[in-house]
């Protein structure tokens, strides 16, 4: 059944190996540096890691660039993954000296992510919803039609996570599972991890590129997910099908990326010392006592790494500066999920997006009042602060109470809690003064930099809602000038009274307030218009180079 299939698979292996050696050599990389997409700041992530990078003992190194080679794999696969027609666009755009490759390559495809997927080569087509995961001339229904009458368990692989539905020779449908799909890569990507495994002697990761490099070659992958959630040494790797955003169809088939990055063992550090403070935190959170949990269960592990590599569908267009992964849900009830947050990236970040929108929006005092510490800790205390405050209300979940609005409430929330618990470990003394003393004025930046994604989005609605309630409540003031500054002696008071505000809502199951906050708080107002007006010249992101 698969053996015409087949001939097609291998002749676009061919052109995908192509694709991996010119990236590999890096021939893709100094293709086209002329025209790159000016909304994002190039930023070059690896240098920076040389120091660490060089303290790695010889086999751990040989086995990180044997994971950075997998990871380039990864890539290619995902360029094929979006578009049948990627990779021979690519090497046309290649050949020709294109200044188009650079942002083809930023993109993973000839379309502008940031404007709607917008085609920016000529020639090139609107955006396939269905990627390359469906046939390119079948339609949704047809799919749908198709796999509803199959049999139990084969529409189960039809519908899973790591098949493609391709056309056989004689026009019908079939599912083709990704590990002959993508057979020649995934050889590949196995037999490096397989090396890698071999090179360190850290156990716990040994052991999850064992697992991994046989899931490749078997698309189950259960036992690797387990491993996964376990590594904790200095080698992070994710590497795998994960994310099924890029089938706009289904949502149902997974796309390959990877994430290879070294621990930062300052914050490892912070986080633990925080970590410790969790209960005490919960008892004290500004809201009801009764709505206090006197005895938190365990939390999900966090990992701070500084980023190596990323590939596939982990760079395309924004940079993501954290993960939670599994997406498994057998693996997720059973482990839990395991959050990586990426420090270099979120430092990048920082320096070209958030120092900009900084100087533009702050008042002048305000500005010298900003630092990466207390952007990074702030993001530490996010995570964390998910954990605490009230998740169900008499045995239903805070999320099915308030529905639509539990998103913007419960990043709101971790937002502002996260602000209010950095003050009280200030006070005691758990956080540096000096962050203490920066905290709110590089808050404030950064909220702005989230209301820039837009407010029909959770989190820039959320954070929308928390601006104007601190100009309504006089803890942060407009210039005649439009620049926005905190007013010192009301922030603390002000971020406690919302922070318990929004825990209420959530403890009482409230959706009727959570409703009424976002529609009053929820919007942009003239005055932060008219700042985000002007940061129309700062860069929406980064560009990494590694
Ligand atoms: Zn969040």
């Amino acid at each position: 059944m698969y053996k015409s299939l087949f001939v097609s698979v291998r002749q676009r292996v061919t052109s995908t190996l192509l694709v991996s050696t010119l990236a590999l050599s890096g021939v893709i990389a100094v293709a086209g540096n002329a025209k790159a997409d000016q909304r994002f700041a190039p930023v070059d992530l690896r240098t920076p890691l040389n120091a660490q990078l060089a303290a790695l003992p010889p086999k751990e190194r040989q086995a990180l660039d044997k994971l950075v080679e997998a990871a380039h794999l990864m890539d290619a696969l995902f360029l094929r993954q979006v578009w049948v027609g990627n990779e021979p666009m690519l090497l046309r755009l290649v050949e020709s000296h294109s200044p188009l490759v650079e942002d083809f390559l930023l993109y993973k495809g000839p379309w502008s992510r940031l404007d709607k997927d917008k085609p920016f080569v000529t020639g090139a087509p609107s955006k396939p919803p269905q990627a390359n995961f469906y046939p390119l001339d079948a339609t949704k229904a047809e799919v749908e039609a198709w796999m509803s009458r199959l049999p139990t368990v084969e529409q189960t692989a039809a519908r899973g996570f790591f098949t493609t539905i391709r056309r056989g020779a004689d026009k019908k449908l079939v599912a083709v599972p990704y590990r002959l799909e993508y057979a020649a890569e995934l050889g590949e990507a196995s037999r490096l991890l397989s090396e890698a495994a071999a090179l360190t002697s850290d156990a716990k990761l040994k052991d999850f590129l064992v697992k991994r490099a046989a899931a490749l070659l078997s698309d189950d992958y259960y036992a690797s997910d387990v491993a996964w959630m376990a590594i904790d040494g200095v080698i992070e790797p994710t590497l795998g099908p994960y994310e099924v955003y890029e089938d706009e169809w289904f949502n149902a088939k997974a796309a390959y990326e990877a994430f290879i990055g070294l621990r930062d063992e300052a914050e490892t550090q912070k986080l633990a010392r925080f970590s410790s403070s969790l209960q005490e935190l919960e008892s004290h959170l500004p809201m009801a006592p009764a709505l206090r949990n006197p005895k938190i269960g365990a939390t999900a592990p966090i990992r701070v790494v500084n980023q190596v590599f990323a590939g596939g569908d982990a760079r395309h267009g924004v940079t993501t500066a954290a993960y939670n992964l599994p997406n498994d849900e057998r693996v997720t009830r059973e482990k839990g999920t395991k959050r990586v947050m990426l420090k270099n990236v979120q430092e990048a970040k920082f320096a070209k997006v958030l120092l900009p929108i900084a100087a533009v929006v702050l008042d002048k005092a305000g500005q010298s009042q900003i630092g990466f510490d207390a952007f990074f800790t702030h993001i530490l205390m996010h995570e964390l602060l998910h954990g605490l405050g009230p998740h169900s209300v008499a045995g239903v979940t805070v999320r099915a109470k308030l529905e639509g609005a539990y998103s913007a409430i419960e990043e709101a929330k971790a937002d502002i809690s996260g602000l209010w618990a950095m003050q009280y470990l200030v006070d005691k003394g758990v956080i540096d003064k000096k962050i203490g003393a920066t905290m709110y004025t590089t808050y404030l930046a950064s909220t702005f930099r989230s209301i820039r994604f837009g407010t029909n989005e959770a989190h820039g609605k959320g954070t929308a809602m928390q601006l104007n309630y601190f100009l309504d409540h006089g803890a942060v003031k407009v210039s005649a000038d439009g620049t926005f500054a905190v007013v010192p002696g009301k922030i603390a008071a002000v971020v406690a009274e919302l922070a318990g505000v929004l825990l209420t809502v959530e403890g009482h199951g409230d959706k009727k307030e959570a409703d009424r906050l976002l529609a009053t708080l929820g919007v942009v107002r003239p005055e932060v218009q008219r700042a985000l007006d002007r940061l129309k010249a700062v860069p929406v992101d980064i560009a990494p180079t590694y």
